[in-house]
């Protein structure tokens, strides 16, 4: 990630005398703040794994071709409630504001990389306004088939048990065993983690905000695991919880209230570990730059902005935490294997797309490796200790 900032620090051009002063002060400041974050990472990283293979290759498809449109026209919309809102003026995540050029744009809007904290922001703030518009209210069928009950406990074992499994074990070694866990799950979905964790044996709750998803976990759980929780009511029932143990899956980067929960968090002395997994800025990003005929999973949609190591830390730090255990393993190359599938098709190479694609399905696990390992990486899990 820093070799980023660099290229955009030492990428700027001086036109005059005025502009070289400036300049000078730009790299001072710059080299200030590589030495900061190389400082905090190195402190961040002490106990960080990388890299988690993705399973079952040959159930990996190359026919993304249809699907494309679809996801495309769907991410459109949502730019779409994005654009119309106000600018955002402060970075998400520090406070700091945002200003100078934006390091890049894709899909109609810009984006900021945060000077203070390496947080990169979208131009246009997700407000409430842009939350009603794009996440909308989930409806199930009241009829499960067998069918629907073995694909919730396949998602459940080969996604879910291993962030439990990182989890418990990291604890563990911090010295909570599995018997003194107390975990609520906050916007806890179809409550694969909750179940996830309750398959291991530890007690785990969770709430969420719609009512068809807590239906549906219930029903696929077999008892209830989650409960409904109307958005104003987080802030109130993460204040109070008994919970020694919060998660937050996929969860805090959807959050318009951001500073209201990590507020909540910290004033909560019971909740000595916060689990979180969160999008961060990376190597997909810069695909989806190039690539702007393919649907962007990772900026974009209902993603406005995405964290850093650096802004990770200093939200730790905001809340009273420090980081005990981190596992980094991204989907950029499952992003890149996409988008060359589809840019292949769209060009009418679809027999050079079918003859690639097995190779690179070869070797996407050890490119993915690389990738986690030089931290520029899709996503991070991430357990935060109290300080
Ligand atoms: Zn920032």
């Amino acid at each position: 990630m820093d070799t980023d900032v660099r290229g955009r620090f030492f990428g700027l051009r001086p036109q005059n005398d005025r502009e070289v002063v400036g300049h000078n002060v730009i790299l001072s400041e710059a080299k200030d703040l590589f030495r900061n974050r190389k400082e905090r990472k190195l402190q961040a990283m002490k106990n960080r794994k990388y890299g988690k293979p993705l399973g079952n290759l040959l159930a990996i498809k190359s026919d993304f071709f249809e699907h494309n449109d679809k996801m495309l026209e769907m991410s459109a919309r949502q730019a779409d409630a994005l654009i119309i809102q106000k600018k955002r003026e402060h970075c998400k995540i520090c406070h700091a504001p945002i200003e100078g050029e934006p390091l890049y744009k894709s899909q109609r809007m810009e984006y900021y990389l945060c000077k203070k904290c390496g947080h990169l922001n979208s131009a246009k703030e997700d407000t409430e306004d842009f939350a009603n518009r794009v996440y909308l209210e989930d409806t199930y069928e009241n009829n499960y088939s067998e069918e629907d009950r073995e694909r919730y406990e396949n998602r459940l074992n080969t996604i879910y048990i291993p962030k439990a499994e990182f989890l418990l074990e990291e604890l563990k070694k911090d010295g909570l065993s599995k018997e003194k866990i107390r975990l609520l799950d906050d916007g806890a979905g179809s409550g694969y983690f909750v179940g996830a964790m309750r398959k291991l044996e530890a007690e785990a709750s969770g709430i969420e905000i719609s009512g068809a998803q807590v239906e549906f976990a219930n029903r696929m759980n077999g008892e209830k695991i989650l409960s409904q929780a109307d958005s104003v009511d987080i802030p109130g029932i993460l204040k109070s919880t008994e919970a020694n143990v919060l998660s937050f899956i996929g969860v805090f980067e959807h959050i318009i209230n951001l500073d209201e929960i990590l507020e909540a968090i910290k004033e909560n002395k019971n909740v000595s570990y916060v689990y979180l997994s969160v999008p961060m800025f990376s190597m997909s990003c810069v695909f989806e730059a190039s690539h702007q005929k393919c649907y962007n999973r990772h900026a974009g949609g209902t993603h406005t902005h995405l964290f850093s190591d650096e802004s990770l830390s200093f939200m730790a730090d905001r809340m009273g935490f420090e980081e005990l255990a981190s596992w980094k393993f991204g989907s950029d190359m499952m992003d890149l294997y996409r988008m060359l599938c589809v840019s292949l098709e769209q060009n009418g190479n679809a027999a050079l797309k079918d003859y690639f694609a097995p190779k690179f399905l070869k070797m996407i696990d050890e490119l993915q490796l690389t990738v986690d390992k030089n931290e520029f990486a899709s996503e991070i899990h991430l357990i935060l200790k109290r300080k």
